[in-house]
């Protein structure tokens, strides 16, 4: 992934109408919400990165690009639950990050944690689908809950209100803790 600390390209007024044309009509063909350009959308940020560097890409071009940017992400959500995962349960979630090409019915392929679909494309959407995906494969493969809240002993869901995937707690008011320890 892009460094986000780098500066998104900017377009001057009549290539800046003619990105958002683009970006609106590649996401209409793609199924794809194009979504409000502010920060910190990740995912129209890539759109402006990629016309800056290939302008109005077909949507069949920007199709595979769209489904390796949301594999990787998965992947790079997937490794860092591998640890906690690990120390808490013991188990190894091994490979259960699937991918497959796009088709007719899957216009930017499928990505799949366990048997949880990813259909995000911004990168706090991709974490969350990840967070659930990873604790369905341990429910229906290792009969365990994961994670826990300590204080209830009850297993969190994972929700997502503002830029980070949270576990939310049924105990105690519905309290949350932020899946990734680091809060991105
Ligand atoms: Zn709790």
């Amino acid at each position: 992934m892009t460094d986000p600390a780098t500066p998104l390209p900017a377009f001057e007024p009549p290539a800046e109408r003619a990105f958002l044309d683009w970006a609106h009509e590649v996401c209409e063909r793609l199924w794809l919400e194009p979504g409000e350009d502010r920060t910190p959308d990740d995912f129209l940020g890539f759109l402006r990165r990629t016309y800056a560097d290939n302008g109005a890409l077909p949507a069949e071009l920007l199709a595979p690009l769209v489904q390796e940017r949301r594999t990787a992400e998965a992947g790079r959500f997937l490794a860092r639950l591998a640890g906690p995962v690990r120390r808490e349960t013991g188990f190894d979630l091994g490979d259960i990050l699937l991918s497959e090409p796009p088709d007719e019915f899957q216009p930017t392929g499928t990505t799949q944690i366990g048997n949880i679909t990813v259909l995000g494309v911004r990168s706090p959407d991709i974490a969350c689908e990840t967070a659930e995906g990873v604790q369905d494969y341990l429910m229906s493969r290792h009969r365990t809950v994961w994670p826990r809240c300590p204080a209830h002993r009850l297993g969190y869901h994972p929700v997502l209100t503002g830029t980070a995937p949270e576990w939310e707690c049924s105990g105690g008011g519905g309290h949350r803790v932020p899946v990734f320890a680091d809060g991105s």
